[in-house]
């Protein structure tokens, strides 16, 4: 991969990484709002919906968070952009559109 490249794709994931922390702060505050809004029930019962389709948002949210900040050494080392089945250069524009993954988009949909 060219430095330049990598240089794009650390910029690009350092701007999800903290996109992503932003929605896990304002969730960590409407967790707070939750417990302090226990004498409105029907307040109580809305938070309580929207936490539970949250609690699987925020799962998959931390599992990207942590996908990126391995991809950040990964684009460090000397495998970076090769797919990690196949071995394939991964192309920038698949990697600027998915920068959590680290395979082609062939060996994507190998479970
Ligand atoms: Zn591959």
């Amino acid at each position: 991969m060219k430095d330049q490249d990598i240089e794009q794709l650390q910029a690009h994931i350092e701007n999800r990484i903290r996109e992503l922390q932003q929605l896990l702060d304002q969730s960590a505050e409407f967790a707070e709002k939750k417990s302090l809004q226990s004498d409105d029930e029907a307040a109580n019962l809305d938070l309580t919906i929207n936490a539970s389709v949250d609690s699987t948002l925020l799962a998959n949210l931390r599992t990207e968070l942590a996908l990126l900040s391995r991809n950040q050494q990964w684009l460090n080392s000397d495998e970076a952009g090769y797919c990690e089945l196949c071995g394939d250069n991964i192309p920038l524009q698949r990697l600027l559109a998915a920068p959590h993954t680290r395979r082609c988009i062939d060996c994507a949909q190998i479970p």
